[in-house]
C-alpha cells in the first residue's frame, strides 16, 4: 500500500467489523495482520539469559514458533527481580534477535506497550539504573521499545485508577497526551517507524470522548495510528458497563472520515467479554488470564469455558493444537509430585506443562473471538452475540449495559430471555470493593519463589486500603524502615498477612483478588485463623530457608492469634511487638514499637 504502516478496515458491520494493519519492519512490508485478533501478552527479559522464566520459556517458545502476533510491555522485567545489568544485557538486541538462537526465526507482529500501569503506585521508585530517568520517562521508554523491536508500541501513559479524584485524574490524562504527541513528532523523524497507538483515557463516557477529541484535533495530519483504550482493567470483572461504556465513548468520538482507518484496542480487558468488544467495534484484545488461570492449573472446558482444575479431569477433549500433542496423563503424573525446580519423572520440568494450560486456555479465548469474527464476515453479529449472551458466563452486566443501551438488541434479548434482572449501577467515584471474594480466590502460585535478594521476611496485616502500600499502617512502616535502612530496605520481603488469604507476598499486591477485596477478620473467627495460619505454616515449611532472619509485626488482636499459632510450628519466627500493652491496632503506631522492630531488623540489615 503505502510506504508506512496503515489499518484498513475491509467489511464494516451495522456493528463490529473486520480489518487488517498494513505494518512494515524495517522498510518492509508484512503480512496483513487481521483484525479483530486477540495477542498473548508474554513477558521475555525474565531471567539473565533466554533460558530463564519457567513458564514463560516454554510458552515463548511455541508462540515463536507458530508465529503468533504478540503483545508485551518494556517494564515486565519488574516482576523479575532483575539487576540494571541484565537489562542492559536485553537492551543489545531486539527480542527476535536474542531469542533466535533458542526458539528459531519469529517473524510475527510484535506489539509493545509502554508499562505505564506498572508505575501507577510506584512513582516513587528509580527506574535509572535501566536507563529509564524520571525528567525523561517518555523518551526513555520510547527508546527502549525501539530497542526491542516493537512493530507496534503504545505510547507511556498514566492509567487512572477507579474512584481517583478529579484533579489528579486531569493531571494523567494531560501527561499522557502530552507524551503521546511528542512519540508522535518523535516517530515522524524517524525512517522506519513503528506503528503508534495513542493511550486513551477519561474517568467517564464522555470523559473520554473529550480525551479523542482533543487527539484528532492535535493530529489531524498524521495518516495512521491506533488508540489504546485504557484504566480498564480495575474496572473489568467489578464495573464492565463502566467498560463499554468508556469503549464507546472512544469510538463516538472518532470523526467519521478517520473511523476507517483508525484501530482501536482495548488493553487487558478480554475473557468473557471479548465477543461482546469484537461485536461493539474493537479490533484487538490482550489476554493474560490464559496464563494467570494456568497457574493454579486451570483449564478452561472447550465448550463452556469454566475453568477446571486439570487434576480432576477424567479427559481432555479438546481438538485444538495444544491439547492433541499433549497427554492429559504425563501431566497429571507431573503435577502429583511434590518436586517444582526439578524434572518430574516424565522427564521435563513442571513448567513446561503449565505452560501447555496456558497455551490450551489461550486457544480458547482465540475460537471465541473467532466465532464472532465469522459472524460479523457473514452479518449475523447481532444474532451471534444474542445467542453468546444467553450462555455465557460472568457477563450478566455487561448483557444488561447491552439491553439498555442497544435497542435492537434488547428487542432480540427480551425473545429469547423472559425477564432480565435490572442492573444496579455502581458508584464510580468509590473505591471500588467487592465482598465476594473467597480464601480461594488468591492463592500463591506452586511454582513460587520469593525473590532472590530479599532475605528477611516481615509480615505485616492487612489494611482496608488497597493496594495494602497504599494503606496507612503499610506506609508508616514502609518510612520507618526507610529511614533506618535506606537502600537496604530491599533486602525486605514484606509478605502481607491477609485475614483472608493467609500470606500475600508484595509481588501480588496488584492482583485483581488482592486488590478488590474487603474482609475484615474478627477475634472470633477461629476458622478462619486456623486457615491464616496453616497458609502461613505451609509458605514456611517451603521457604523458611530462603530467608534469614522471620519477623511478624502485628498487635490486633485476630492477627496476633494468627501469628502465635505460627510461632507454635516455627521456633525462629519472632512476633513483634514482645509486649503490646493491649492487643489492638493503636499499638501499631507505637514509637516504642516501631523501634523495637527496627531494632531486631537491624541485626541482619546493617553491616557488622
Ligand atoms: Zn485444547
Amino acid at each position: 500500500m503505502t510506504d508506512t504502516s496503515v489499518y484498513q478496515t475491509t467489511v464494516q458491520r451495522k456493528a463490529g467489523r473486520i480489518g487488517a494493519l498494513h505494518l512494515r519492519r524495517n522498510g518492509i512490508a508484512l503480512p496483513p495482520l487481521s483484525t479483530p485478533i486477540l495477542y498473548p501478552v508474554v513477558a521475555f527479559m525474565t531471567s539473565t539469559n533466554t533460558n530463564g522464566g519457567g513458564i514463560w520459556k516454554y510458552l515463548l517458545k511455541d508462540v515463536m514458533k507458530h508465529n503468533v502476533p504478540m503483545l508485551s510491555q518494556v517494564l515486565h522485567f519488574l516482576d523479575f527481580n532483575l539487576t540494571g545489568n541484565t537489562i542492559g544485557y536485553w537492551r543489545e538486541k531486539s527480542m527476535r534477535e536474542r531469542y533466535r538462537d533458542p526458539n528459531g526465526p519469529y517473524d510475527a507482529p510484535m506489539f509493545l506497550d509502554s508499562g505505564g500501569f506498572k508505575l501507577l503506585y510506584n512513582t516513587g521508585i528509580s527506574l535509572s539504573e535501566f536507563g529509564i530517568h524520571k525528567e525523561t520517562a517518555a523518551d526513555d521508554i520510547l527508546d527502549f521499545q525501539l530497542t526491542l523491536g516493537g512493530d507496534i508500541i503504545a505510547s507511556l501513559d498514566y492509567p487512572l485508577p477507579p474512584g481517583l479524584v478529579r484533579s489528579e485524574a486531569e493531571t494523567r490524562m494531560n501527561r499522557s497526551l502530552k507524551n503521546a504527541f511528542r512519540v508522535v513528532e518523535k516517530l515522524a523523524e524517524m525512517e522506519n517507524p513503528p506503528y503508534l497507538y495513542i493511550c486513551c483515557h477519561g474517568q467517564s463516557r464522555e470523559d473520554i470522548q473529550d480525551y479523542v477529541m482533543q487527539v484528532f484535533e492535535r493530529l489531524a495530519d498524521v495518516p495512521s495510528f491506533g488508540l489504546a483504550v485504557g484504566s480498564l482493567v480495575p474496572l473489568r470483572g467489578e464495573n464492565d458497563s463502566e467498560v463499554l461504556s468508556r469503549i464507546c465513548g472512544v469510538l463516538d468520538a472518532i470523526p467519521e472520515s478517520a473511523r476507517d482507518r483508525t484501530p482501536i484496542h482495548a488493553f487487558g480487558v478480554s475473557g468473557n467479554l471479548t465477543p461482546i468488544l469484537a461485536y461493539l467495534g474493537v479490533d484487538s484484545l490482550d489476554s493474560t488470564s490464559y496464563v494467570q488461570a494456568a497457574r493454579s492449573q486451570s483449564y478452561a472446558h472447550p465448550d463452556t469455558q469454566k475453568k477446571l482444575k486439570i487434576l480432576e479431569l477424567d479427559s481432555m477433549e479438546c481438538t485444538c493444537r495444544v491439547c492433541q500433542e499433549t497427554s492429559l496423563e504425563e501431566m497429571q503424573q507431573a503435577f502429583m509430585e511434590p518436586k517444582s525446580y526439578r524434572r518430574t519423572s516424565t522427564g521435563k520440568y513442571k513448567s513446561y506443562y503449565y505452560a501447555k494450560i496456558a497455551l490450551h486456555n489461550f486457544e480458547m479465548e482465540v475460537k471465541s473471538l473467532d466465532n464472532m469474527v465469522q459472524a460479523i464476515e457473514a452479518d449475523n453479529s447481532l444474532e451471534a452475540l444474542v445467542n453468546y449472551a444467553a450462555k455465557a458466563r460472568g457477563v450478566r452486566e455487561a448483557v444488561s449495559w447491552l439491553v439498555e443501551n442497544n435497542h435492537e438488541f434488547a428487542a432480540k434479548m427480551s425473545k429469547m430471555v423472559v425477564s432480565f434482572p435490572k442492573r444496579i449501577t455502581t458508584q464510580p467515584t468509590k473505591q471500588i470493593l467487592s465482598l465476594n471474594y473467597t480464601p480461594d480466590s488468591f492463592s500463591i502460585p506452586l511454582d513460587y519463589q520469593p525473590p532472590t535478594e530479599k532475605r528477611v521476611l516481615l509480615t505485616i496485616p492487612c489494611a482496608g486500603k488497597k493496594p495494602y502500600s497504599l494503606s496507612r499502617t503499610h506506609s508508616i512502616v514502609n518510612d520507618k524502615l526507610r529511614s533506618a535502612f535506606g537502600e537496604n530496605q530491599r533486602f525486605i520481603h514484606k509478605i502481607t498477612l491477609s485475614g483472608l488469604y493467609g500470606p500475600v507476598p508484595e509481588e501480588f499486591e496488584s492482583e485483581e483478588a488482592v486488590v478488590h477485596y474487603d474482609f475484615q477478620l474478627l477475634p472470633q473467627n477461629a476458622a478462619q485463623i486456623q486457615l491464616s495460619a496453616d497458609r502461613f505454616n505451609t509458605y514456611l515449611n517451603q521457604h523458611k530457608t530462603h530467608y534469614e532472619l522471620i519477623i511478624g509485626y502485628v498487635t490486633s488482636r485476630a492477627y496476633r492469634k494468627v501469628l502465635e499459632l505460627v510461632e507454635k510450628q516455627h521456633q525462629d519466627f519472632i512476633l513483634l511487638p514482645t509486649k503490646p500493652k493491649q492487643k489492638r491496632l493503636s499499638e501499631f503506631f507505637r514509637h516504642i514499637h516501631l523501634d523495637e522492630l527496627i531494632e531486631i531488623l537491624s541485626n541482619a540489615l546493617t553491616a557488622n
